[in-house]
């Protein structure tokens, strides 16, 4: 990797965006899934959590790994899961870490947020908490989370709200049944206090078993792209909407904002329970797998080293959608997107917004199973109507809230 201190001080100076491609000296996204345990079973979830790998590491190798992301100038590290909090030291690991200039944002299900956490909460400058919720109501939610999942949600967001927690975040993954709720979610928003954040369903983990049935279609991307252009101020997207950028036009007010670039492996990774490390929270799969911050030397080697980073560093093949007019605003969309739904990484995304995607699905093609799966038994069916008793599934089974 070139690293931009080495530079000489005449060289010119790259664009920004050049510099992300050939991958920094540390990564601006870093994600870390603390546990594989989860006390719901969501339809989508990236990472196929539910039980705890007992291979998870040690509260002291947990602390080993923030100690390198201080020296390495990491400013604060999005922590998730599974559900992060179920881990008996996550608080411990969160004090430890903004006690060494390491910023947390961790994402729950609201869980373990209390009044008592809440207030606990309130109180830190350097925490950041962002509520995942996939429906405005209770019927669209709990079909993909779980039953009493929105009111678990939604009462967390209360105790922060009362607490004087200063904007939360509200995290939504977009799909075909939420997608005409945009508003709802704002307003909700609105009501705590907290900011939307949307982000795309990635046929990843869980999520491609049912990404079919769940990922928007093509009138709703487009109807998406419309809300985002008109509504998008101040609605945080982690730039994961790019591919929809090939709608625009060009002009200034028809691109979405954001880098417009796949950061896997350049400004984006992922560490997972097991201290292995990934090119991208979307991406856990032995392809895209570039070592372990336990055998591999520490998690800067692997950074800064690791064969599959340095190669992700290079100048990507336009390969298929070389000669698309949209290239530069689409970049040919996800690369995890692609991979899981078995389609060529140097092709375009399976929702390409030219409709190339669609063609490519109904063609053959062979999708890659997954190599990690800590599913509890029989995870959660995708539910087209809302359980006929709360007790029908119980998100809270065998977690008593601390
Ligand atoms: S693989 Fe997809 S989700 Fe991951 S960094 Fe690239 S564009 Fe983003
Ligand atoms: S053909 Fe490729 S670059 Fe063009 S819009 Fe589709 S995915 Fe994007």
């Amino acid at each position: 990797m070139t690293s931009t201190l080495d530079r000489p001080a005449t060289a010119p100076v790259p664009r920004l965006v050049d510099q992300f491609e050939r991958g920094l000296d540390a990564p601006i996204c870093l994600t870390w899934e603390l546990t594989y345990a989860c006390n719901l079973a969501c339809v989508h979830c990236l990472s196929s959590s539910g039980k705890r790998d007992p291979r998870e590491l040690s509260t002291e190798q947990c602390k080993a790994v923030i100690g390198e992301l201080q020296r390495m100038q990491v400013f604060y590290v999005n922590i998730g899961g599974g559900e992060p909090t179920v881990r008996s030291d996550f608080w411990e690991l969160v004090d430890y870490a903004t006690a060494h200039q390491v910023g947390v944002k961790f994402s729950t299900n609201g869980l373990r947020i209390t009044p008592e956490v809440a207030a606990r909460l309130a109180a830190s400058d350097y925490v950041d908490v962002q509520i995942s919720l996939d429906g405005a109501t209770a019927e669209v939610n709990d079909a993909v989370r779980g039953a009493g999942s929105f009111d678990m949600a939604v009462r967390a967001l209360q105790n922060l709200s009362d607490a004087g927690f200063r904007d939360a975040k509200i995290s939504v993954v977009v799909t075909r049944h939420n997608v005409s709720q945009l508003d709802e979610f704002r307003e909700l928003a609105d009501r705590f206090g907290a900011t939307l954040r949307i982000t795309r369903l990635r046929p990843s983990g869980r999520g491609a078993d049912v990404w079919d049935d769940l990922h928007p279609l093509p009138e709703q991307q487009r109807a998406l792209y419309d809300w985002l252009v008109a509504h998008g101020d101040g609605v945080l997207t982690g730039d994961s909407f790019f591919h929809l950028s090939a709608f625009g036009d060009g002009s200034s007010g028809s691109a979405l904002p954001g880098l417009n670039l796949c950061g896997a492996g350049r400004v984006v990774c992922l560490i997972d329970p097991v201290g292995d490390v990934y090119a991208c929270p979307f991406a856990i799969h032995e392809n895209f797998l570039a070592g372990n911050v336990l055998s591999d030397g520490g998690f800067r080697t692997v950074w800064q080293h690791s064969d599959l980073f340095r190669e992700l560093r290079e100048p990507q093949s336009a390969g298929a959608c070389a000669s698309c007019n949209h290239y530069d605003s689409c970049r040919g969309g996800c690369m995890a997107a692609k991979f899981f739904t078995g389609l060529p990484l140097d092709g375009p995304d399976p929702e390409c917004v030219q409709g190339h995607g669609e063609s490519l699905l109904a063609g053959d093609r062979s999708k890659p199973s997954a190599n990690k799966d800590h599913s509890r038994g029989v995870p959660l069916q995708l539910m087209t109507r809302p359980p006929s008793r709360d007790c029908d599934e119980n998100p809270l089974a065998g977690f008593a809230p601390a």
